[in-house]
């Protein structure tokens, strides 16, 4: 040891060892940069970079080795063998670069220590092979132990670097360097100990030694070179230093720009913060780096963070507000290495619309009412909580009577802001713990919150009638529609939500067929009656779809001549299991589900397509519902039926009860008028049985007036009737009116109502109603006759 201290004290010169330390630092630095450059490099720049580094690196070994060899003074002239100068330089830049060529991307531990031998191990050949090129005129002894020691404990400090560098943790990696030099050092001063001159005056410098002051200008080049290179690799980091600075300002401003929050991160600290996140912690510009992620997003931790993947969080503002956010980790490369960055985006606008579209869902944007989905809810909720403890409460369903009346006639705006004011008066009728819904369409429905027993159902049933019933003015007319009710008792008629609604719905519907304006609650012999009324409407819609129906004819004749005169047209069902269906049976059925349009149709068009092969007096009655005048094309759906069947409109002649001039005014009346014109003949059917008959006569001119059956039923023997029956032709004759007489059974009856004055007799007694072919044969055998 003593020796080595000797050698580097008294040896060296040491301005020169300075200047080799000097050149080492130089170089290395030149030779790093460059290889940071070629490493940021693409293509054959990248591989240029990499050579210039590689090539630098050797030089640089060989130059501070060449510097160290020049600042010794063994006393004695000496000089450089050439080719093993040369050689040195040549093992130097082979080693390093092969070296360096493995160690790129090599992870394990015990490989990069073999590569670090390597490279020590070539160094140490640099190293030793530099000395043999060391000639001297005297004897060169070496110290084989030194030599031994210096080259294995030069490897193993070259190995132990190499490992260090390939380290993740800073303070290792930085270890790598100090490593480095030691080991050159330990070679250098060791090897330089091992090596023992002794001046011989006897022998002479061989010949092709190259003097010190040859060698030291090749070494002074070289180590310019690698100056000016260290110069250039300065510049090139300066360059990338300033350009990673612009990239950072640019991706700062983008970021300013983001509407989401990002924080690149180290570890758990936040390095930079962008304007969006600031804002949402309620902070100053900047004051975000430094602090600790989790006194902005308490409880979470990123390295807990899966990538790419959202989480909930909570962000604590600075005004300790809590903001419900999302939260997404990524590893983005930002300059040399991959930074931890975190987006974090606001979820209080998400969460209100989410909030918003639920509320939507849950009601109804014409009334603000509750919708089905809520009240479902509702009931549900409180049947639960009332079902435990045995209270009763109340389900009410509730539809207009005659709003689609409404809605057709008077338009959708009428109709809407009927069903808003509707809604209002149902407010306005409840109990504050009771709760109104609209299910869709006309239809409402109630929740009565601790009902007192039936009596209280009843009392509110009838207040919303009441209510619901009165005159609503709406852009300055006067509608008037009723409400029917429907409600089911909990826990007598039902204690599950479900049945409750559907019972109270079949109350409903029990209610609409009692008459509209009524109350009705659910009773269970209900259920099995609107069951089967139910599985009737199905078949009757598949009836309508493949045309189970057939038309039957009952001739009318003159009460004096007894001539057929014309035949009313009624519609049987040939039902496939039940037989003939009488129409008292379906036809109110289809009026309420609006089955009887497409019904009626088939009628009109059935019968005049029949009514054409008749003889040419005979004309054809056809009976048309009330509902069918709501239709608007009815007068047109007439004119097609004639127009296709050719029949002559003067030999039809249609039905009506004073139903249809009840339900509507003027349009009816239109309509009527416009079939009139046309030259369609009008009956006015089922006379006398209506409180205000007499008013509709003076409403239209009727062609003809058909007295109900009901009155010639007590023919001739009930006075009262008799009297009714003649008042009754008196009026019509004198009003220029037709008048049947229908249901005539018997002879007397027919007798009578000859007598009485009447036009026309139709009834049992001249013939049944007949299917179409029956009834042509009865034509020719009366005409016979
Ligand atoms: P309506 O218009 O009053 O038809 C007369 C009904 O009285 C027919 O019953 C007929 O068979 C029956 N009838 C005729 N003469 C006598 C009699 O001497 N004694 C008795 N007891 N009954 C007699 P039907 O065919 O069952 O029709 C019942 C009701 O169905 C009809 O009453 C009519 O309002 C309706 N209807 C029938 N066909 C149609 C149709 O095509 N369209 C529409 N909208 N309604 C129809
Ligand atoms: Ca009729
Ligand atoms: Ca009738």
């Amino acid at each position: 040891m003593r020796s080595v201290y000797t050698c580097l004290t008294q040896a060296h010169d040491h301005q020169l060892i300075l200047l080799a330390a000097g050149i080492c630092v130089v170089g290395v630095y030149g030779s790093f940069s460059v290889a940071t450059h070629a490493a940021r490099s693409e293509g054959r720049a990248a591989t240029l970079w990499a050579g210039a580094s590689i090539v630098a690196s050797g030089c640089t070994a060989w130059a501070t080795h060449m510097i160290g060899l020049l600042a010794f003074r063994p006393g004695m002239p000496a000089g450089f063998d050439p080719s093993l100068t040369a050689l040195s330089l040549l093992v130097a830049i082979a080693g390093i670069g092969i070296s360096v060529a493995l160690a790129i991307g090599q992870r394990k531990r015990l490989h990069r220590f073999l590569i670090g031998l390597l490279l020590g191990g070539s160094i140490a050949a640099l190293h030793y092979l530099g000395e043999a090129s060391y000639v001297v005129a005297g004897t060169v002894v070496w110290d084989p132990v030194l030599v031994a020691v210096s080259v294995q404990a030069s490897m193993v400090m070259f190995g132990v670097a190499m490992v260090v560098t390939g380290e993740r943790r800073l303070d290792l990696r930085r270890a790598g360097a100090p490593l480095l030099v030691a080991a050159i050092g330990v070679l250098h001063f060791c090897g330089m100990t091992a090596m023992t001159l002794t001046f011989d005056p006897e022998r002479e410098l061989p010949l092709q030694a190259v003097p010190p002051e040859v060698i030291a200008p090749v070494v002074a080049g070289v180590s310019l070179g690698l100056l000016a290179l260290a110069v250039i690799g300065m510049r090139l980091t300066l360059n990338a230093r300033a350009q990673a600075r612009r990239d950072q300002q640019r991706l700062r401003e983008l970021a300013n720009l983001a509407v989401e929050g990002l924080a690149v991160c180290d570890g758990e600290v936040i390095k930079t913060a962008n304007r969006s996140l600031e804002r949402l912690a309620v902070v100053e510009a900047g004051a975000l780096a430094g602090r600790r992620l989790s006194e902005l997003l308490p409880g979470l931790t990123v390295s807990a963070l899966p990538e790419r993947e959202e989480r909930e969080a909570e962000l604590v503002g600075a005004d300790g507000q809590r903001v419900p956010v999302r939260v997404l980790r990524s590893e983005v490369p930002l300059g040399s290495k991959p930074q931890t960055v975190l987006a974090i985006r606001d979820q209080r606008e998400r969460l209100q619309t989410e909030s918003k579209m639920r509320a939507l869902a849950y009601s109804d944007t014409l009334t603000d009412l509750p919708n089905r989905a809520r009240f479902h809810d509702l009931l549900a909720r409180h049947a639960a909580t009332c079902g435990s403890d045995g209270r009763a409460f109340a389900v009410l369903v509730l539809d207009l009577d005659r709003f689609k009346l409404v809605n057709d006639t008077l338009g959708h705006g009428i109709g809407d802001a009927l069903l808003r004011k509707t809604a209002r008066r149902l407010t306005a009728a409840l109990g504050p713990r009771d709760v109104v819904a609209r299910l869709g369409g006309d239809e409402f429905a109630v929740l009565q919150v601790g009902t007192a027993g039936p009596e209280g159902v009843e009392t509110l049933a009838a207040r919303i009638i009441e209510l619901v019933g009165r005159p609503f003015l709406i852009d300055g007319q006067l509608v008037t529609v009723g409400a029917s009710v429907g409600a089911a008792l909990a826990p007598t008629d039902g204690t599950e939500p479900g049945a409750l609604l559907r019972n109270a719905d079949l109350a409903l519907y029990k209610a609409k067929a009692d008459g509209k304006g009524t109350f009705r609650r659910f009773d269970p012999a209900l259920d099995a009656r609107v069951r089967a009324r139910r599985s009737l409407e199905a078949d009757l819609r598949r009836a309508i779809a493949v045309q189970e129906f057939e038309l039957h004819y009952q001739p009318l004749v003159d009460a004096r001549s007894g001539r057929i005169t014309a035949a009313e047209a009624l519609v049987r069902w040939r039902h496939p299991e039940r037989g003939l269906v009488s129409p008292a049976d379906f036809i109110p059925l289809a009026e309420e589900t609006g089955l009887i349009g497409p019904l009626g149709q088939w009628v009109l068009r059935t019968a005049c397509a029949q009514a054409v092969r008749w003889p040419s007096h005979i004309r054809v009655a056809v009976n048309l519902s009330p509902v069918q005048f709501r239709d608007l094309r009815l007068a047109e759906t007439v004119k097609a039926a004639l127009t296709a069947s050719g029949l002559a409109t003067k030999r039809l002649e249609l039905e009506i009860t004073e139903g249809v001039l009840l339900a509507d005014e003027e349009r009816t009346l239109a309509t009527l008028t416009r079939l009139r014109a046309a030259g369609v003949g009008i009956s006015m059917d089922d006379f006398g049985t209506g409180y205000s008959s007499l008013s509709y006569l003076r409403r239209f001119p009727f062609d003809t007036i058909k007295i109900d059956q009901s009155f010639v039923r007590q023919l001739p023997g009930d006075p009262e009737s008799a009297a009714i029956v003649r008042a009754i032709i008196t009026m019509g004759t004198c009003l220029g009116m037709t008048i049947t007489v229908e249901g005539v059974e018997t002879a007397e009856q027919f007798a009578f109502s000859a007598a009485s004055g009447c036009d026309q007799v139709q009834g049992y007694h001249v013939s049944r109603p007949l299917p179409a072919a029956d009834f042509l044969s009865f034509v020719e055998a009366r005409e016979a006759a």
